[in-house]
């Protein structure tokens, strides 16, 4: 069977490009389909903090999925507008109006790939990518259910990407490792819930680790509880690895958790680097098939927007008859997604070398950009400091 398009993996990179080329060329995403190894809903385990970026792609694309989420009310999401970075004995704190929401990824995820299939999309669940080869213009895909010739294949795969290993020369991937385990939340050691605020402790950087240990609130509904978690980015894989696990424990104890680690669970975070290749004819990686940020590894909200840039990359490939994507890198880096990675990469190096203080990485990455209305106060106040007289009533 024939597709301009196949789409493989339904999380929000995959949906997400499928989305966009329904908004901005209907006839394309009619003939694109979307291969998800999963049956909906699926698992993915993820902090589940969708943050301000996020809300704002959605938006745009008229999706009220985090609405919905709320509105059905088995799967509510928590608002959070406070964060609190940690660094041995120093505070920093920020605060904006419902700064994350967290959601549980099976129900985001779910809603997410419904809103799609409301649109038309054709969602071809509990179907993965077992082969892949080029022919003279195409490619051919075989699947555990059928074999497809299509002119575009994008891997939306994530982290352990299928469509990388088997279509892009082998580079080794920069995975940050993690652990996570979520645990009711207890008022007598966990203050997150009950204050609606995030910790991110980052005083485990003076042992080594490239990253820090997290505590976001999270509910199924039923149990108010804290996902727990710790990563290391890696940035200077040379330096000595510090034990993850020995710290996660000591950090778990201190809030009186004191879980098996074999029930904790285990994914990593596939982060980009400016000389990863993200393309080849006829094929485009997106969301962690491609790499998030190594700063603090939030991914949703650059999956989501990685959608757009394969969306215009693909739409203008079917319009041009130029199927190399030779741009796509370029195209990817000089968008608000590369911009922020680069930036984040910048951080994650300072601060993870010992060249800048955690808390004010943080703050660069998560302090609110100042809106226009601000700029012009701090603008005319130091005006007025330059030139006084001028803030004098001129009667
Ligand atoms: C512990 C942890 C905590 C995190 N916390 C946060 C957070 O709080 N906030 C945040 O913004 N980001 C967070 N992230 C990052 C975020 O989870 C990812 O960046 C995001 O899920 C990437 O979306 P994606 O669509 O690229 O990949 P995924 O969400 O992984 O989706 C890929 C899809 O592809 C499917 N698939 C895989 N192989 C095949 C195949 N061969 N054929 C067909 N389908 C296939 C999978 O089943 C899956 O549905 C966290 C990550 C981890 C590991």
């Amino acid at each position: 069977m024939d597709y301009s398009a196949i789409i493989v993996g339904g999380g929000p990179a995959g949906i997400s490009t499928w989305l966009h080329l329904q908004k901005y060329a209907p006839q394309l995403a009619e003939s694109s389909i979307v291969i998800e190894k999963a049956i909906f809903p699926r698992d993915k385990l993820c902090g589940g903090g969708v943050c301000i970026w996020a809300t704002d792609v959605l938006t745009k694309l008229k999706v009220d999925v985090l609405t919905s989420l709320k509105v059905d009310n088995n799967v509510p999401s928590l608002s959070v507008s406070d964060l609190e970075f940690r660094f041995g004995k120093e505070i920093d704190r920020l605060h904006q109006p419902n700064y994350f929401r967290f959601v549980k990824r099976q129900d985001f995820d779910h809603a997410l790939a419904k809103a799609a299939v409301n649109r038309g999309l054709e969602l071809h669940e509990d179907e993965m990518i077992i082969d892949l080869f080029r022919t003279q213009n195409n490619l051919m895909v075989t699947t555990n259910k059928g074999k497809y010739t299509v002119q575009v294949l994008v891997g939306g795969d994530g982290a352990l990407s299928t469509v990388r290993k088997k279509m892009m020369p082998f580079q080794k991937r920069h995975l940050a490792p993690t652990f996570q385990l979520i645990a009711p939340s207890d008022p007598d050691y966990d203050s997150e819930f009950n204050k609606r605020k995030t910790v991110v402790d980052l005083t485990p950087i003076k042992e080594g680790l490239q990253g820090y240990v997290w505590h976001v609130p999270c509910s199924n509904g039923k149990t108010d509880s804290i996902a727990h978690g710790i990563v290391d980015f890696r940035v200077w894989p040379d330096r000595p690895r510090p034990d993850m696990k020995k710290i996660f424990i000591r950090e778990l104890r201190k809030r009186n958790i004191h879980q098996d680690p074999k029930t904790w669970s285990s994914h990593p975070i596939p982060w980009y680097s400016e000389d990863d290749i993200l393309s080849q004819p006829n094929v485009i990686l997106v969301g962690d098939a491609a790499g998030i940020e190594p700063a603090f590894g939030g991914g949703i909200h650059l999956s989501l927007a990685y959608g757009e840039v394969a969306a215009q990359s693909i739409i203008d490939a079917f319009r041009t008859g130029d199927f190399s994507f030779q741009d796509y890198t370029q195209r990817i880096q000089s968008h608000q997604v590369g911009q922020h990675i680069s930036k984040c990469t910048r951080i994650a190096r300072a601060m993870y070398g010992g060249k800048m203080n955690p808390l004010d990485g943080a703050r660069e990455v998560f302090a609110p950009e100042p809106d226009s209305s601000t700029m012009m106060r701090e603008l005319l106040s130091r005006y007025l400091e330059l030139h006084p007289q001028s803030s004098s009533d001129p009667e």
